[in-house]
């Protein structure tokens, strides 16, 4: 079922699934949600970025994206000198932490390291229930660092986003999940992420009877780590784990559990923090 919003203009067309505009009293809530996770998931004086709405098709593939989930990724055609339109060297990013990599490529870390970013990503998703965003916003703390050090931030956080979920009032649930991998080796993959607990979802409920997950923590072992050449003082390729937090289905959860108290909900839920 897609989410077809009811239009102002009487007569306009409906919203294309996926392009929906943010009012500024849910961009209200969306700026208590990033000081939240920024207060209490980013440490002060580490670098926060925000991204652009695309990413170097090189960085995807390089990260193993495109052959791990290529029926998600949505590319950029263009036809800059004319004729046919054709793919670009640019895809819609389909994971926020994609941005991060490329900035420690080849580079040996000797402490661990913890930068944050948001980013506007894409996923080709084929139903529209409510919650599954093709463009959706996505808020992520990145580690990198030896793997006791990276499984052990994982752990906590995941502890900590799940305690502040229940703060917020959100039924938060944290359930063993898999990325939805492309094919049959996929179908194993999924299975070695679940089995080995890489991947943690928080789910909570954003309409009636629709549950979703929220936030995400990802351990990702020496995946990236490999791929982008980053390496402890040994030449080892370091470990990496992420949180990522989904800000519009964050804020279809607090809209649906508080109604218009979100911001009131917020404000005090942080005072107390
Ligand atoms: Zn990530």
């Amino acid at each position: 079922m897609n989410q077809q919003p009811s239009t102002a203009v009487a007569g306009a067309a409906p919203t294309v699934w996926g392009t929906e505009l943010t009012p500024s009293a849910d961009e209200q809530v969306l700026d208590l949600l990033r000081s939240g996770i920024a207060h209490r998931f980013g440490r002060s004086g580490e670098e926060h970025y925000v991204a652009p709405p695309v990413i170097a098709r090189a960085t995807v593939e390089r990260a193993g994206y495109q052959s791990s989930f290529p029926q998600l990724l949505g590319s950029v055609y263009a036809a800059p000198d004319g004729g046919e339109q054709a793919l670009t060297d640019l895809v819609l990013p389909p994971a926020a932490c994609h941005h991060l990599y490329p900035l420690v490529a080849g580079s040996t870390l000797t402490e661990p390291l913890t930068l944050s970013l948001e980013a506007r990503c894409f996923r080709a998703e084929s139903t529209g229930e409510p919650g599954r965003l093709r463009s959706f916003r996505m808020y992520e703390v990145v580690r990198l660092g030896p793997e006791p050090d990276v499984q052990a931030w994982r752990d906590e956080m995941l502890e900590g986003a799940a305690a502040w979920l229940t703060d917020l009032g959100l039924s938060a649930e944290t359930v063993a999940a898999n990325d939805p991998f492309f094919g049959r080796t996929g179908r194993l993959m999924a299975r070695v992420q679940r089995s080995q607990q890489l991947k943690w979802e928080i789910t909570a409920e954003v309409a009636d009877d629709t549950v979703q997950a929220v936030a995400s923590a990802n351990f990702h072992k020496e995946h990236f780590g490999e791929a982008f050449e980053v390496a402890d003082a040994q030449g080892a390729p370091l470990h990496s784990a992420c949180l990522a937090f989904g800000l519009d289905r964050l804020l279809l959860a607090l809209r649906h559990r508080h109604g218009s108290d979100v911001v009131e909900r917020l404000t005090r839920t942080e005072a107390h923090s």
